[in-house]
Parts: structure tokens; C-alpha cells; sequence
């Protein structure tokens, strides 16, 4: 961090500040100018609030060098990051990660047929929610502990890792004891920061969504909550930011996984299927996902989207399912990945 401090800025000022920030363990050198002054913050920076500093007397601008967050970046972990999810599986390098599944758990033929299907094509994970964030309370709210029990005997029948969305703390115990081996944080939760503290004391793969409105930034401060707790099992999902556009359910942001995949070493998955909220998008973002360097994504997969009780007109068939991992198998390996 470098402070730039006004011009004729009073000596006992300057001494005053300096005195302040070395009680805070940094060091600094300070250079002084014909003009200006400016002082070089050394050490963790992260003890020192820039927007009270920015508002002192005499200080003309805080210039951040290092980014906020420090166990999410590359700067601090310079190659990339392989989650392991056990059973095999593995997020980042390589191998690109295929989660699928219906958007909620709804019957145990329901999950199981799709899981059945989702592991034929050749997917690593199976996803589906059992607690549900719904906009309206009226809404199918998920099975929620029948809903879990059947997403993880479902995936012990497939030989598939499950991957679920927890919405309180409260219920982290539950997700442990059953056996969850990816806990999801959705996107309406990306800054709900005791549900981020709780699950950094895990040591379990943690899914974290991008918030409807989140920076790239804020999305990285997220993970950074989780890392800071000791649990480095990160794993971020791009599923579309919220913006002017309509005719979209969101829109689906691939520069932020070259930019995630530029400031860190965590692996990116990509959601086309909420980022659109349209069936017939999903496929061919799916693949521009892994053309630009997504790890995995994560595809929702109903076998009747047309009666599911959430996000059927964003859920693909197991038929499109199928072959959508088809044309995935020829394009990975132009993008020097594998599936
Ligand atoms: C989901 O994955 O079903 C979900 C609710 O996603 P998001 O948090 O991205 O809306
Ligand atoms: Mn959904």
C-alpha cells in the first residue's frame, strides 16, 4: 500500500502517521519528493483500513499494490489449485469437472434415474438442492433432510460424489454426518459471512457461487473468508451476474473466469444453466466455458423438466446431457484439457 500525502503536508503530521501505522507492525520508506511525499507500506497491509486513511487530513490518495485477499491469490500461491473431492475426483488441472443433476431432489426415482444417466455420459459429480433459496416463500422449498438422504443414496448407487447448497449452519452437522462430499454456497449466501466461517472449519470442498451482484473482488474476499478459517478446499462457480438485460435470466460472465484464473489459484467452474434460465443456451455455453478455460461446470439435468418443481426451463434432458459430453470429449483436448 502506498500513501500519497498533499503537498506542504506539516512535519508533525507525517510523524504522527508514520508512528501510527509502525504500531501496527508495518514498516515504511518514505520518499520524500520536491513536492510530495509518499509513504511504502511493508508488511500485511490488511491491518490498515484505506478508506479511513483516505479520509485524514493532509492524505491525497491510498494506492492498494497488493490485492485484499491473500490465501485466495496467485501472488501468494502462485500455481493452481486441485481440489480433491475423493472417489477419484478432482477440481482444477487437467481434468475438466462435470457436476450435473436436477436443480431440487424431488423423488428417489427421480434423483436416482438421473443419476443413473448423468454417470453413463460420463459426469464426476451429482448435484442437486435439498434446501432450496427461492425468491417466493409459496414456492417448492425442497425435501430438505429426506431431500439429502435421497441425493446421497443416489450417489452411492451411481459411484458419484455429491455436491448440495447449505442455507444455515445449523444443518452443517447433518451434512457431515451423511456424508456430503461438496457443500455448496449459493449464490444468495456469498456474503453471508458466518455461513462462510462455519464451513471454513471444515476441511470439506466447498462450492462457492458467485453473488448476483458481486464483484470479482468481492467474490475472492468470499473465498478468502472460508480460506482464513484454514479450509482451502475452494472451489468458485460463475453462474451470471445480475444485470440490465432481461432476456436472460442473468448474465453469464466468462471474462471472470480468465480474470478469477489471472488473480487465483482456486479453480473456476461455470453454471450456464442459471446464468441463462434457457434449456436451449446451456449446451453451447457450456462449451464456450471450457473453450476459455473453465475447470468444470455444473449442468442442471431433469429427466421431466417439463414438471420439475424448480428450474425446468433451464434443465436439460439426460438425452442432451449425453451428448453434450460427446461434443465436451472432442473440444477438451483443443483446449489441452480431458474429461
Ligand atoms: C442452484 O444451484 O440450484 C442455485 C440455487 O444456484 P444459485 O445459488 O447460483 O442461484
Ligand atoms: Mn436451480
Amino acid at each position: 500500500m502506498i500513501i500519497i500525502l498533499k503537498e506542504n503536508t506539516p512535519k508533525e503530521f507525517v510523524n504522527k502517521l508514520t508512528k501510527n501505522i509502525k504500531s501496527k507492525g508495518l514498516q515504511i520508506d518514505i520518499s520524500k519528493g520536491a513536492r510530495k511525499t509518499v509513504l511504502g507500506l511493508v508488511g500485511d497491509t490488511s491491518v490498515i483500513d484505506r478508506e479511513q486513511v483516505q479520509g485524514y487530513d493532509y492524505v491525497d490518495k491510498v494506492v492498494r499494490v497488493e490485492e485484499p485477499y491473500k490465501r485466495a491469490s496467485r501472488s501468494f500461491h502462485p500455481q493452481d489449485s486441485i481440489i480433491d473431492i475423493g472417489g477419484g475426483v478432482t477440481v482444477g488441472g487437467k481434468k475438466i469437472a462435470v457436476m450435473a443433476g436436477p436443480c431440487s431432489i424431488e423423488t428417489p426415482d427421480q434423483i436416482e434415474g438421473v443419476a443413473k444417466d448423468i454417470a453413463a455420459a460420463g459426469a464426476a459429480m451429482l448435484r442437486g438442492g435439498a434446501f432450496k433459496p427461492r425468491t417466493s416463500p409459496y414456492s417448492f422449498q425442497g425435501l430438505r433432510d429426506k431431500g439429502l438422504d435421497m441425493l446421497v443414496t443416489a450417489g452411492k448407487k451411481a459411484k458419484l460424489p455429491v455436491v448440495t447448497e447449505i442455507m444455515s449452519a445449523d444443518k452443517l452437522d447433518v451434512f457431515l454426518k451423511d456424508g456430503v462430499d461438496v457443500i455448496q454456497i449459493g449464490a444468495r449466501n456469498m456474503q453471508n459471512f458466518d455461513l462462510l466461517k462455519a464451513v471454513g472449519k471444515t476441511r470439506k470442498p466447498i462450492l462457492l457461487k458467485r453473488g448476483l451482484c458481486a464483484t470479482i473482488e468481492e467474490w475472492l474476499m468470499s473465498a478468502e473468508y472460508i480460506m482464513a478459517e484454514g479450509n482451502h478446499n475452494v472451489i468458485l462457480c460463475e453462474r451470471g451476474i445480475r444485470t440490465f438485460e432481461t432476456y436472460t435470466r442473468n448474465t453469464l460472465d466468462l471474462s471472470a473466469v480468465l480474470a478469477v484464473k489471472h488473480k487465483s489459484h482456486l479453480p473456476v467452474v461455470v453454471d450456464p444453466s442459471h446464468a441463462t434460465g434457457k434449456r436451449w443456451m446451456v449446451a453451447d455455453l457450456a462449451k464456450a466455458a471450457v473453450a476459455c478455460g473453465a475447470d468444470g461446470i455444473m449442468i442442471e439435468v431433469h429427466n421431466d423438466p417439463d414438471n420439475a418443481l424448480c428450474d425446468g426451463a433451464q434443465s436439460i434432458t439426460p438425452d442432451m446431457f449425453t451428448a453434450l459430453m460427446g461434443s465436451l470429449r472432442q473440444l477438451a483436448p483443443i483446449v489441452g484439457r480431458e474429461i
